[in-house]
């Protein structure tokens, strides 16, 4: 019987396909008390998910050993089996379940993070990365538990794809789909979380928040994905897929008509030109940037390089990175924000263990508390910047002496260099965003010590409105047009302005057509998007009136009644 269920639309589009369930993000484990009765099975679950995985890491073992018989991998494969056998380890969390009658997902996590702790108190930094090894064992056997669904379904012929369903995808789960998946859904996740993101920037239709989602379907059934609507729909109807078959043909001719401003300056009626740069998360994304004709770079998510992967990528790996973005760009400017690592964006095998990340060790404050993977990066940026117009930017700034600190490690990777007689740009502009309500309000302090700023309106919303980002149950109150936001926005501009500092938005608002003219009047002259939605805003721009759009603005930022406000933004076009 066909249905239908609603959530929040992250990424448009259209996809029709088959559902493919998938298991849990990383250890998020629902805990559950086992009934007496049920421990012993309890116990052989646990013990078949054991034996399960040591069978999995012997069958890796043996074809790491068939591909590459001289390295050193299957010594890494057997100290993860050791861990298989270890007392503080296995045991402690067979017992947990005996005494406490804890599940045995949530027993192994508990366990986990109390040797994880143990590990981290460990002075040798190589026995300390180690925790690292614990963490994917413990995550290999959480899947065997939930049942991992095994690998992706080959393409199939009938033209159809596959639609991921999941309770949540980190964004590294995310990137791992990109190949050969029509839409994905999940049961929680917010409009602005980074996984959204991701599926804007693959370009897969996606719809997130959508509860219980994964219990009302079972694989290979088919279902539509409405990215635009925010539905999903089950089992349809012939003729409902027919009318989705018609409708995706229209937003595809759609999009081959916006190609066609490809060329078109992006100027208002009266001639001023808008600066439309694009947001991406590493050098695959700048075959779009050549599609869309892009202004350049105004915000590279440079953590995507860090995470998704068990080591930390080295100096050089790095610099060869940026180096390529910097040439695919052909001179057009770069600006690459130093990592935003922390929140829903975390380094594979390091367990989130901070009780609320998004306010804890994230971005910048990760950067300084980690001053040697800062300066790693810092040094290869400054190295790739004789190849290009570069440009760094530090994010979730709300402190002048992390401006203050960061300014320091930048000198030292420059005298650094100086000493190496290793090239660099000498006057390489630094920048901060603006994402954190204490820096909107409190701006002269960055306007003094920076050379550019950046509007992050998906965390300046988060922080200012105290909504999660990621999580659905509150995204109906993450609200880009609430009077505060708005408020802190155009207080941005203007003071920017004033200063003659030049100022862009990155965030997911300047992007979206709804809020384009708004952005405008308030004198915005600079947007950063995914280069999927360029054209769209080159063709706001095109129609936009900017003086009399200012006026409207100006009438709009006094009002301070939600419904107002909305109904004259919907007025206002763009
Ligand atoms: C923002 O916060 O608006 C932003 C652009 O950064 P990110 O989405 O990566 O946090
Ligand atoms: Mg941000």
């Amino acid at each position: 019987m066909s249905f239908t269920v609603h959530g929040l639309p992250v990424s448009q589009g259209i996809a029709i396909g088959y559902a493919h369930l998938v298991s849990r993000a990383l250890l998020e484990v629902n805990h559950y008390q086992i009934a007496p009765r049920h421990l012993k099975a309890e116990i052989e679950r646990f013990d078949n998910a054991v034996a399960s995985v040591d069978g999995e890491l012997l069958g890796l073992k043996a074809s790491a050993a068939a591909a590459q018989p001289h390295s050193e991998i299957g010594a890494f494969i057997d100290l993860q089996r050791m861990m298989l056998e270890d007392p503080v380890l296995i045991e402690a969390a067979r017992d947990k379940i005996k005494e406490y009658h804890y599940n045995a997902e949530w027993a192994l996590v508990q366990q986990m993070e109390s040797v994880v702790e143990q590990f981290r108190q460990i002075e040798d930094p190589y026995l300390r990365e180690r925790k690292a090894d614990v963490v994917q064992v413990v995550e290999r056997l959480v899947k065997a538990l939930l049942g991992d669904p095994g690998p992706l379904p080959p393409k199939r012929k009938d033209g159809l794809g596959t639609v991921i369903v999941a309770h949540d995808l980190s964004p590294a789960d995310t990137i791992g789909f990109k190949d050969h998946i029509a839409g994905f859904i999940t049961d929680i996740g917010g409009a602005t979380s980074h996984t959204a993101i991701v599926a804007r920037g693959l370009g897969i239709p996606a719809v997130v928040g959508l509860r219980h989602i994964r219990g009302l379907l079972r694989t290979n059934e088919l279902i539509i994905v409405d990215g635009t609507r925010g539905i999903a729909i089950i089992d349809p109807d012939a003729s409902v897929v027919e009318e989705y078959q018609l409708r995706r043909s229209a937003l595809e001719l759609e999009r081959s008509k916006l190609k066609r401003l490809r060329d078109t300056p992006a100027a208002a009626l009266g001639g001023e030109v808008i600066q439309l740069l694009a947001n991406i998360s590493g050098p695959q994304d700048m075959a779009q940037i050549k599609e869309t004709n892009a202004d350049g770079v105004g915000l590279f998510r440079t953590e995507f390089l860090f995470i998704d992967r068990d080591t930390l990528p080295d100096e050089d790996e790095q610099y060869e990175i940026y180096r390529s973005v910097l040439k695919a760009a052909s001179g057009k400017p770069v600006t690459a924000r130093t990592f935003d690592i922390g929140a829903d964006k975390t380094l594979a095998g390091s367990a989130q263990n901070e009780p609320n990340p998004a306010l804890g060790l994230r971005a910048v404050r990760y950067s300084l508390a980690e001053p040697k993977i800062f300066l790693t990066q810092l040094r290869a940026l400054l190295r790739a910047s004789a190849h290009g117009k570069l440009r760094i930017m530090i994010p979730m700034l709300a402190h002048a002496d992390e401006i203050e600190q960061t300014l320091a490690l930048i000198e030292k990777a420059k005298e650094e260099l100086r000493e190496e007689k290793i090239k660099f740009n000498e006057k390489l502009p630094i920048g901060g965003m603006v994402e954190v309500p204490a820096a909107a309000l409190a701006l002269g302090m960055f306007i003094r010590r920076l050379d550019f700023l950046s509007i992050g309106t998906n965390d300046l919303i988060q922080y200012t409105l105290a909504v999660d980002r990621g999580n659905e149950a509150v995204g109906r109150l993450y609200d880009p047009l609430h009077p505060a936001v708005l408020k802190l926005i155009s207080g941005t501009i203007q003071a920017a302005q004033r200063a003659e500092l030049p100022v862009s938005a990155c965030g997911e608002m300047a992007g979206n057509s709804a809020y384009t003219f708004l952005l405008l009047g308030m004198g915005l002259r600079s947007f950063s998007m995914h280069p999927a939605r360029i054209l769209e805003i080159k063709r706001q721009i095109l129609r936009a009136d900017l003086a009399e759009i200012a006026l409207k603005v100006q009438r709009i930022l006094k009002l301070d009644e939600p419904a107002r406000i909305n109904e004259a933004v919907e007025k206002l076009g763009g």
